[in-house]
């Protein structure tokens, strides 16, 4: 990372530790093995080496820069109190730093026990064995005990058996808490083999698997009234298994309330009011209400009707009818959100190709992206791509499906921008389904376009926020 002036770093926390909002990703691409530290709130990132990684792992918040310094010279990572301090100071200025061994305070509400279970309605899982998630996701998350046994079952995968932190980072910060997340290599999950298999599963069974492994895709939602199960449609597997009699549900043990789910299943809560626009929001019961009208109806254009809802919503200042008129949608209204959406792309990009190898499936979906939206910019394709309509119709109408079941259109932005950015998603896979088809994309993980668009624009924070 660039060093910024040490003139303008103020006091360094007593007991430094790495903020919980910054995600620290260890990496081996190639031979070389190092940190990636990503900073949630400003969206950007810094790598560092794997001596650093060791001082920082040791800035817990229980030691002084005196006790980092004699814990790293017993770690074997010898640095004087100075270095040490303007290594700290360089962090600090980026705010990426706290201080104290307490976890930044976290809002969190529970699902009570007695919620029902609400399942997406006749969808069951199966997984093609590929292999295709474990590599293109940025973070797998482990518990202490999953790793543990990972570790013993597999001791020379990156030489776990010896130390937990040669396999492993906590999930968020530097303080050791009870979630990790697993190393990557060659932006791969360390447990996948060459032939896009589990090395876990193959050695101790499906259950020896970290518990989000085996709960995928399901997201839990409780919404005041059930706990809504859906399925995040990030994979192609997803989209396949839609509408096919075969595979396993989305609920472990069939469970019917929130308390017989395994405790280990983490249940979002909705929150009271959800914003539709920058100056309109609206209570739960509302949103609830009408997802369930809009499970009701059929989408003959999902990027038309999101984007006409957007619209409505922003005209009128309330939730509209599912049944919104949407026979025409305006390629130059789209273009400012795409082009800003772009930008965003672009910087992602340019920061995961820094130090992602040119094999690694996320860089390389990204890239294709990048062109995919140049292409709707730049050579005029959006306005034909628009009047078109849907290239996968049935993908398409799930996907919305899956969103309108647990509400999972309800994000950190208001309601209207959320439906922006899918319609925008929806656009890029359609463009990319047409470079599919007409040769111009090989390889597994661009068959299904939405799931692949979807699982990078969420995993990777690309979203557009405001027109350009
Ligand atoms: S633990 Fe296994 S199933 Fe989970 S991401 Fe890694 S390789 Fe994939």
């Amino acid at each position: 990372m660039d060093a910024p002036s040490l003139s303008l770093a103020p006091p360094l926390p007593g007991r430094p530790r790495l903020a919980d909002h910054v995600l620290a990703r260890l990496h081996r691409v190639g031979d070389e093995t190092f940190v990636v530290l990503f900073d949630q709130q400003r969206g950007v990132s810094f790598q560092v080496g794997m001596r650093e990684w060791v001082l920082l792992s040791l800035a817990d918040g229980t030691r002084d820069l005196e006790g980092i310094r004699l814990a790293a010279a017993r770690e074997g990572a010898i640095a004087s109190s100075a270095v040490i301090a303007a290594f700290l100071a360089r962090l600090h200025v980026e705010a990426m730093l706290a201080g104290g061994a307490e976890p930044d305070g976290r809002a969190s509400v529970a699902s009570p026990d007695a919620r029902p279970i609400d399942a997406l309605a006749g969808y069951r899982f199966a997984c093609d064995g590929r292999g295709v998630c474990c590599r293109q996701y940025a973070t797998v998350v482990f518990s202490q005990l999953e790793a543990t046994r990972a570790r013993a079952l597999l001791p020379l995968v990156e030489r776990g058996g010896d130390r937990h932190e040669w396999a492993f980072t906590p999930r968020h910060g530097s303080i050791a808490i009870p979630a990790c997340a697993v190393k990557h290599v060659d932006g791969a999950c360390a447990y996948l083999d060459e032939a896009g298999l589990c090395r876990i599963h193959a050695a101790g069974g499906a259950l020896a698997k970290p518990f989000g492994c085996n709960l995928f895709p399901a997201r839990f939602v409780d919404d005041g009234e059930a706990v809504r199960v859906s399925a995040l449609v990030e994979c192609a597997c997803v989209l396949r298994s839609a509408g096919q009699p075969t595979g396993d549900g989305l609920v472990p043990g069939d469970a019917r309330t929130r308390g017989e789910l395994p405790r280990e299943v983490f249940v979002e809560v909705l929150p009271a009011t959800i914003a539709l626009t920058d100056t309109r929001e609206v209570g739960r019961e509302a949103i609830v209400a009408w997802s369930r009208a809009v499970l009701e109806g059929t989408f003959a254009d999902g990027v038309a009707w999101l984007w006409a809802t957007a619209d409505a919503m922003e005209r009128d200042g309330a939730l509209p009818s599912p049944a919104v008129r949407c026979e025409h949608i305006d390629a130059t209204a789209v273009l400012p959100w795409l082009r800003s959406l772009r930008a965003v792309l672009a910087r992602v990009t340019a920061e995961a190709r820094a130090w992602r190898g040119p094999g690694d499936v996320a860089l390389n979906a990204l890239e294709v992206m990048g062109d995919a939206i140049a292409a709707l910019c730049d050579d005029g394709l959006l306005a034909p791509m628009l009047a078109a309509g849907p290239v996968q119709s049935e993908a398409e109408a799930f996907y919305l499906r899956a969103n309108a079941h647990a509400h999972q259109w309800v994000a950190e932005r208001p309601l209207a921008v959320q439906l922006r950015n899918l319609a925008m998603r929806l656009t890029v896979a359609r463009a990319l389904r047409r470079f599919h088809g007409a040769g111009l994309l090989t390889g597994e993980a661009f068959e299904e376009p939405v799931a692949l668009v979807e699982a990078m624009c969420r995993g990777y924070g690309v979203h557009a926020d405001a027109s350009a």
